[in-house]
């Protein structure tokens, strides 16, 4: 881990690397099996389902729904003023396909289950980090 203004990143491994990173690129990138073409997350060198060990990144379409969150209300770290949302949202490609993440432009009261978000990405200096806001109506 490492510090960059405030925020906790990501170590990045040769796994994870696109998926830290396509956000440079505004693509999130999920690692998905060429043999029976399903989405996996976090990434892994093999897949779960058929242990096909040919898994490569994928661009997803960053859509997403609100499958969970909390409402963080402590002050952990002085760049994060509380109140602010985590949620586990689960990718409109296959649902059990779920990140945890936080959820952006969005009024802690106002979050759901079941809301459509959208990826955004926080850029740092090897690492973009995806991030969720509501899918404008
Ligand atoms: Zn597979």
């Amino acid at each position: 881990m490492s510090a960059d203004s405030g925020r906790v990143l990501p170590e990045v491994t040769a796994e994870s690397q696109a998926f830290w990173t396509g956000g440079f690129d505004g693509e999130l990138r999920i690692t998905r099996c060429q043999d029976c073409r399903g989405w996996i997350h976090p990434p892994v060198g093999a897949c779960w389902r058929c242990r096909s060990r040919d898994v490569e990144p994928e661009v997803a379409s960053g859509r997403a729904t609100v499958a969970s969150f909390t409402v963080n209300h402590h002050q952990w770290l002085p760049a994060f003023p509380a109140p602010y949302v985590i949620a586990v949202v689960e990718l409109d490609e296959q649902p059990d396909v779920r990140l945890t993440t936080y959820l952006t432009g969005v009024e802690v009261d106002e979050v759901t289950v079941g809301m459509s978000v959208e990826v955004v990405f926080e850029e740092h200096d090897d690492v973009a980090l995806p991030f969720f806001r509501p899918v404008a109506a």
